[in-house]
């Protein structure tokens, strides 16, 4: 466990302004950014080429961290849970995912999630509250630090943590700006991904910011009567009107969109849904990740089978539809996708 600031923390928060908001003059600025998005640095002691008046200056104005606490769990396969307590004592949670030499990061957009999804242990936790671009940027900056490297040696950034990041879109496109900033992480859009449930009025405005960064549907049901069962949101946002969202994403920017589905036993995983879904996805340069559901305790549901995958991939794959199962890692620490519920592992 690793302490941070103090949960009463009344300073500006530094991650929550601009590159060229930094406090200091242009060569100081820069100095400052470098230290922020480049090495990693979490703390003023360590941006020792400031000279030291001017950290202890800055130290009483500013604090660099937004955590109080944080606390990595390290799963069996090399995945590692962060567990972060925020200033107001409120957590959330990334997973760092250090993979055949692609770090990989999943981070968090809210403290809980108000969609409730059925399957979904976030959805079962309710909504705590939107995190800010501050806390959404630190859990990339302190778990790059904790694995003893460069921010921007990360691969990819993907937003499928705890919370839905269209229903915190200020903060949340705040944040992707700085991904992409030349003197913040400067990441290529290419490499980061924004996970949602679908809401079109969302899809639209990212659209229209041109930020050009993936985007992947958790559609999980190609008909409204199902998904209407497993995702209350569903009642408000048809599939028609969603994807016709997505078409629009897709034309202005260029991107493949990527169509996440969530197996569950005797509900999405019939055959004439797979059939229905390729239906769907015609004219649309879609991938579709199958993704076998992960348990946690007190659900409501089961995975498909293994064979019940293959077999629903295959139908998929018969249509000509590029497809992949994305089998989870990190289950023994509860961070696999849909089990981030502020659990410590047993
Ligand atoms: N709110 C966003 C992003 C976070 S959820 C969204 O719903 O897309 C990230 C992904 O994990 C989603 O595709 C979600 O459907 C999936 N997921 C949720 N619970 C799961 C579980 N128990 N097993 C497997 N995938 C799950
Ligand atoms: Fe929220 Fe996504 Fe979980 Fe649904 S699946 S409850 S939208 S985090």
């Amino acid at each position: 466990m690793e302490s941070l600031a103090s949960q009463s923390d009344s300073r500006a928060s530094l991650l929550s302004l601009e590159p060229e908001n930094l406090p200091g003059q242009g060569y100081r600025r820069g100095q400052i950014a470098a230290w922020l998005y480049d090495k990693g640095t979490t703390d003023w002691e360590g941006m020792t080429d400031l000279p030291k008046a001017l950290r202890g200056e800055l130290a009483q104005q500013y604090r660099v961290s937004e955590f109080a606490q944080v606390q990595p769990f390290e799963s069996k396969d090399g995945s590692v849970k962060y567990l972060y307590t925020l200033l107001d004592g409120k957590q959330t949670e990334a997973v760092y995912m250090p993979y055949a030499g692609r770090k990989t990061i999943c981070i968090s957009s809210m403290v809980g999630c108000p969609a409730g999804c059925t399957f979904c242990a976030t959805g079962k936790m309710g909504f705590g509250r939107n995190l800010t671009a501050a806390e959404i940027l630190d859990q990339i900056l302190f778990a790059a630090h904790h694995q003893g490297h460069s921010p921007r040696e990360l691969r990819n950034v993907v937003l499928m943590g705890m919370g839905e990041p269209l229903l915190n879109l200020e903060q949340v496109l705040m944040a992707i700006r700085r991904m992409l900033h030349p003197q913040g992480l400067a990441m290529s859009p290419r490499r980061v991904t924004l996970s949602t449930v679908g809401i079109p009025r969302g899809i639209y405005r990212l659209a229209e910011e041109d930020l050009e960064v993936r985007l992947a549907l958790s559609l999980h049901a190609p008909d409204d009567e199902t998904r209407q069962k497993i995702i209350p949101t569903a009642h408000r946002y048809s599939i028609a009107e969603i994807m016709e969202a997505v078409r629009h994403y897709y034309s202005q920017t260029g991107r493949r969109v990527t169509l996440e589905y969530t197996m569950l036993k005797g509900i999405n995983d019939h055959e004439w849904q797979a059939k229905s879904l390729a239906q769907h996805l015609e004219g649309l340069s879609a991938h579709i990740n199958l993704i076998p559901w992960n348990p946690w305790e007190g659900a409501p549901h089961q995975g498909t089978s293994r064979e019940g995958i293959m077999k629903f991939a295959a139908i998929l794959e018969r249509q000509g539809l590029p497809v992949s199962v994305r089998w989870s890692r990190g289950r023994d620490v509860g961070a696999a996708c849909g089990q981030l519920a502020l659990k410590q592992p047993a």
